[in-house]
């Protein structure tokens, strides 16, 4: 099956392709950037008007990925809008920065965060599934590692020795929020056939 990719960030597209090739999905990016308000109150409703709105102007089934971190003690920041923090500071290793500055009165024990993402597979309006994933860790004190992409190297999964999502490429290729809803996909449309 081959679904068209409601992104163009080439990040997500990469770990989805690779993730998603295992269930023999293939995914496709956009030939062109559709503008999506992410003005939904969760991450699926974000999730399913990209995906949507790909498939309004594209005519084929898509797929949209709608992810963030969530830290339960500072919900006035990130999640939904996660992509949207800082917009001031350049690039992500500013952004990591800030993040670290703002949550700098919060103990170990409230720095409790995790990833999630939803996935939109959109094949027609009567025909919409969606697949969430999670991983659950701490937003360390530092920023470590250059693997991976956007908060990666400030959050430290549980069970990985303190280290940073960034550090851990290989193990996040298979535990991470997206790799987990990629297996829920995979495993759906196997037992579809
Ligand atoms: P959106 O899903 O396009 O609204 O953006 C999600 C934002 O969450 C990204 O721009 C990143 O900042 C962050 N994010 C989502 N998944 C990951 C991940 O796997 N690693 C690091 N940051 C992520």
């Amino acid at each position: 099956m081959n679904f068209l990719l409601a992104s163009s960030n080439t990040h997500k597209a990469q770990e989805l392709n690779e993730l998603l090739a295992a269930g023999n999905l293939e995914i496709t990016s956009a030939a062109q950037k559709i503008d999506v308000v992410e003005d939904g109150k969760t991450f699926q409703e974000n999730a399913f008007k990209k995906a949507e709105a790909y498939f309004k102007e594209f005519k084929t089934p898509t797929v949209a990925d709608d992810s963030g971190l969530v830290i339960p003690k500072r919900p006035d920041i990130l999640g939904i809008h996660s992509a949207r923090f800082a917009p001031e500071c350049g690039d992500y290793q500013d952004k990591n920065k800030r993040l670290l500055e703002e949550i700098s009165a919060l103990k170990n024990e409230e720095r409790k965060a995790y990833f999630v993402c939803y996935l939109c597979f959109y094949l027609s309006s009567e025909e919409v599934y969606f697949f969430e994933g999670r991983v659950h860790g701490t937003i360390g004190h530092e920023a470590k590692g250059t693997d991976g992409f956007g908060y990666d190297p400030i959050f430290y999964p549980d069970g990985q020795g303190g280290k940073a999502l960034a550090e851990v490429s290989e193990w996040k290729m298979k535990n991470s929020h997206r790799a987990k809803a990629c297996e829920s996909a995979v495993k759906f449309f196997k037992e579809q056939k």
